[in-house]
């Protein structure tokens, strides 16, 4: 029986003027990330200049498609569990996430998840992952 998602109070999400273009995108549904246009290297948290190279970054829609680098399933202090995770999308980021709408006993190191959006008190989307059936 998978374990439904109740969110703990989500958000507010705060926003600047580097990130609102990432919580822009999110409300429509895609996850945008950054891209160096010297080096070619993608990066996440979204940054100005690339953390490899310095050169300039620009927006790119990312697939949604990655994999379980790591996940812990907290079940206290509160009523709800949850699973929290290191997903590595397609593209090579690494993002600290919550894997959602699963069975949490059946999340597995190496399982692939698709991106899904949950929404904060406030209205922004959240990016969060689910387990991609096989
Ligand atoms: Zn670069």
């Amino acid at each position: 029986m998978p374990t439904p998602y109740q969110a703990r109070p989500l958000g507010p999400v705060i926003t600047d003027a580097a990130s609102q273009p990432y919580w822009d995108a999110a409300r429509q549904g895609v996850m945008r990330i950054k891209r160096c246009t010297a080096c070619g290297k993608f990066h996440f948290y979204p940054r100005a200049l690339c953390p490899f190279c310095q050169g300039d970054t620009q927006w790119v829609d990312a697939s949604g498609a990655g994999v379980i680098e790591s996940v812990s399933v907290t079940r206290r202090p509160g009523p709800i569990p949850y699973a929290i995770a290191y997903v590595r999308l397609d593209e090579g980021v690494m993002m600290l996430t919550n894997i959602v709408d699963c069975d949490l006993d059946a999340l597995r190191i190496g399982d692939r998840v698709k991106l899904c959006f949950k929404t904060a008190e406030d209205g922004a989307a959240v990016p969060m992952f689910t387990p991609v059936k096989t």
